[in-house]
């Protein structure tokens, strides 16, 4: 028998109510320990013993990428905020005198950006049906109540509000009845996508009583079933050895037995999460299973902000058989202060990393943002005539016709996102301004 290349590990998270019992509280110091009481108050915090003793570098401390990834931070929220909310702690206020405390910082931090709520979910006979979105003509979101959590978070998750236990800013749901009426009557959608949170942090057999009426409706425009993912770079051992790894397979295999491409679209955000045995093994388990793995996601600032870090990261992902998809510009919501980068910049980083690769890899597409309109692709910047501008285009679009036209913004050095950018040439407003009509909502009769 061939031994494993790693041991076994039981999941063990750490979070804000046993963090200061686990060893990592005795390798952060005192400010970096308050920054998490504090901090973790207002933003989800949770990481794994994985994570902490594989992925973090301990001697480097905070200035280590995967802690800054997965440790809340003092800077990410407003220092005044801070110091309001240290003070309510030590004051002894009541529970919900510090949540009160707590919603008002959450209210000010843009809990869905995009119009996610208002404007992206579908209706069917009139009725709103909930945890499903659907803003571009192809593809449909589904979130899986039970799949609304993450092995570990992201410090700047723009899903944040979904792992708050805020059911007022939660979207979810708990069969996949209408999911299946709704794709029935929708011919153009050929890809669904399941996502969160992270759909992985489900047992498999939860996650076949979503998916097996989708197969068993035989739904021929359905092409692919794609699933959001972070497990692969935090916890591996959810295709290697937790008790119903198999079991998830045999489920990637059933998906692909019936027809579908299958692409786990896994969520890498620096070369070290594809550093391990176990994640190399786990890859190999997952492509053999017949899906395909597409790596994405946002570039920001204390986390992977060098080009270098994303041509390492896309090399080890070609080199193992992955896919580079996107690389994102950080969305305008929770601690987007702590993370964002100007666009500029962004474009310099994504394209001194794009020449560093082989072609292979050059099937990544960035820098993104996913916007209300759209999916905006800043493709770099110009001077035309006297002006110096931004070149953008739409890779995905509320309307399909205004992807791929190129349009232009007055070059800002500050803009981080698009609502920072103003129209180029005198111009008032961008082309798909006067086009969209924002009270448009995807309906079926
Ligand atoms: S894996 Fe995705 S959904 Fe989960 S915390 Fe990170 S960014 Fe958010």
């Amino acid at each position: 028998m061939k031994l494993p290349l790693f041991q076994p590990q039981r999941y063990e998270p750490i979070h804000r109510f046993n963090i200061q019992r686990s060893p990592e509280w005795g390798f952060m110091g005192s400010d970096e320990q308050e920054a998490v009481r504090v901090v973790s108050q207002v933003l989800p915090f949770r990481t794994n013993t994985y994570v902490t003793r594989n992925l973090i570098n301990w001697d480097r401390n905070s200035g280590d990428p995967m802690f800054n990834l997965t440790f809340p931070q003092r800077e990410m929220i407003d220092e005044e905020d801070f110091s309001t909310l240290q003070e309510v702690l030590n004051s002894g206020a009541s529970r919900d005198e510090v949540k009160e405390v707590v919603q008002s910082i959450r209210r000010r931090l843009n809990p869905h950006p995009a119009g996610q709520l208002s404007h992206n979910v579908p209706e069917l006979n009139g009725r709103k049906l909930e945890g499903l979105q659907h803003k571009y003509r192809e593809t449909v979101l589904f979130f899986p109540s039970q799949g609304q959590t993450c092995h570990a978070y992201c410090t700047y998750c723009f899903r944040w509000p979904q792992f708050v236990g805020n059911s007022e800013v939660r979207f979810q749901s708990r069969s996949s009845d209408d999911l299946v009426r709704y794709l029935r009557e929708r011919e153009e959608v050929t890809d669904l996508l399941i996502t969160g949170g992270d759909p992985l942090v489900m047992k498999a057999s939860l996650l076949e009583s979503y998916l097996a009426p989708v197969l068993e409706a035989q739904i021929e425009h359905l092409k692919t079933i794609r699933l959001g993912s972070k497990a692969l770079a935090y916890w591996p051992f959810r295709f290697l050895t937790d008790p119903d790894s198999d079991d998830l397979l045999r489920l990637f295999e059933r998906v692909v037995k019936a027809g579908k491409h299958l692409a786990l679209m896994a969520h890498f955000s620096h070369p070290v999460e594809l550093s391990t045995a176990p994640v190399e093994e786990a890859i190999r388990r997952v492509r053999s299973a017949g899906a395909e793995i597409r790596m994405q996601a946002p570039l920001v600032r204390h986390v992977n902000d060098s080009s270098d870090v994303w041509a390492a990261l896309w090399k080890q992902g070609v080199h193992l058989g992955l896919v580079p998809y996107y690389m994102f510009v950080e969305r305008d919501t929770g601690p987007k202060g702590y993370f964002e980068i100007p666009l500029h910049r962004a474009h310099l980083i994504f394209r001194e990393a794009f020449n560093q690769v082989s072609g292979l890899a050059r099937t990544v597409r960035g820098p993104s943002m996913s916007a209300f309109p759209g999916k905006v692709h800043l493709i770099g910047t110009a001077q035309i005539g006297r002006e110096k501008v931004f070149v953008l285009q739409f890779l995905q679009a509320r309307d399909p016709n205004w992807v791929g036209r190129p349009f232009f913004a007055r070059f800002d050095p500050e803009a981080c996102w698009l609502d920072d950018l103003t129209p180029a040439f005198g111009r008032k407003h961008f082309f798909f301004e006067r086009e969209y009509e924002p009270t448009a909502v995807s309906t079926v009769a």
